[in-house]
């Protein structure tokens, strides 16, 4: 099926659709470009039930561009501890200081304007121009993509990047003058909630009589799966360096991974090590000073997006020395109940927590 050919019929069955099963969402109250872009963003990655307690608390700590503009990093930070991904947070922090010093606190509603904005892509430029603006700018994010590929039979014969673009073609073919924002919306919530990656629900599914896939009985074959990236194995030992009723942490130095947020030092074992060599290794190389291991806390397991963390972690009760920590933006001595103010990457979260609950009592 050309899209073209069914255009109209498939727009007024989504909206249809649309209008009758859309799930409630405290973005969709509004068309303030804000809080959609704010809720865009967190959604990257990140399922909507997840996302809508991290949004409820963003929108009220920061209501306005103005005041996430005037916010401190550090803040902003605070605020997405959890949701992961943490460019996503500072690049729009950087955003809104542009919006508000050359835009006069206004959301862009052009898109040439909006691309050039940290952090906003194609897409969620698109996002914020049709459900804004009301401007029939396409979106495609891997929902829309996977029902466009099953809804006209389209495979990417082993180059993405053409692949993309038809989508892309594709997608601004389908969307409509008359409520674009609803539209793509509703692709993206067909997508996430029928047209699912496995087990697509086709009977319930408002196209499944206009779905090439479903028609031919190839659904399973669309998309076509990809080859998986390897997911790199990490073994990292951490120390837990106490004084009195404190412990040290570090600020992780700016534009790195994980850059701005703080951690418990330590570091990657090389193949040869032991788990305790290579935390005194690696003590010695970013404090300056020798430490004692007095036993082993813990051991967690995280997964990123491309590596999967063991951390092994340690007790090291303070010795002696002088802290020459070279490798970070800053150190702290902090007490275990103000841990809570700083924001930690997921896996140092885990041994907050710990430490929280216990007091320090190992
Ligand atoms: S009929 Fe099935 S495969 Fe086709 S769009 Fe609907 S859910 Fe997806």
């Amino acid at each position: 099926m050309k899209p073209a050919a069914g255009k109209r019929k498939i727009q007024k069955i989504l909206l249809d659709w649309f209008d009758r099963d859309q799930r409630d969402m405290p973005w969709r109250n509004s068309r303030d470009p804000y809080p959609i872009w704010v809720s865009e963003i967190m959604l990257q990655q990140t399922q909507v039930k997840t996302v809508i307690p991290f949004f409820e608390r963003w929108m009220k700590s920061f209501p306005t561009l103005q005041k996430l503009a005037c916010s401190r990093e550090e803040t902003v930070l605070k605020h997405w501890e959890g949701l992961g991904y943490y460019s996503r947070a500072r690049n729009l922090h950087r955003a809104a200081k542009v919006v508000v010093k050359e835009h006069k606190a206004k959301v862009p509603d052009s898109y040439d304007t909006l691309i050039k904005l940290p952090g906003i892509g194609r897409y969620t430029a698109g996002a914020i121009l049709s459900i804004a603006f009301d401007q029939p700018v396409p979106v495609l994010d891997g929902n829309v993509k996977r029902v466009l590929s099953r809804l006209f039979v389209m495979q990417g014969n082993g180059v993405p990047a053409a692949h993309e673009n038809r989508l892309w073609e594709v997608s601004a073919q389908l969307v409509p003058g008359k409520r674009p924002g609803d539209f793509n919306q509703a692709m993206m919530e067909l997508g996430a909630t029928v047209c699912l990656p496995k087990k697509p629900l086709c009977l319930v599914c408002p196209l499944h009589k206009r779905c090439e896939a479903q028609q031919q009985g190839v659904v399973d074959q669309f998309p076509a799966p990809q080859a998986r990236a390897r997911t790199q194995k990490i073994e990292v030992s951490a120390a837990v360096i106490t004084r009195g009723g404190k412990v040290y942490i570090q600020q992780r130095l700016h534009g790195g991974l994980m850059g701005g947020l703080w951690e418990f030092p330590g570091g990657k074992r090389k193949p040869d090590e032991t788990e305790e060599a290579c935390l005194k290794r690696e003590i010695k190389e970013e404090l300056g000073v020798p430490i004692t291991i007095s036993k082993k806390l813990m051991t967690l397991k995280h997964s990123y997006t491309q590596f999967r963390v063991t951390l092994h972690v340690f007790w090291c009760p303070w010795k002696s020395g002088r802290i020459r920590a070279t490798q970070c933006e800053q150190w702290k001595w902090v007490k275990y109940e103000d841990l809570k103010q700083f924001t930690f990457p997921a896996a140092n979260a885990k041994i907050v927590k710990s430490l929280m609950s216990n007091g320090g009592k190992f």
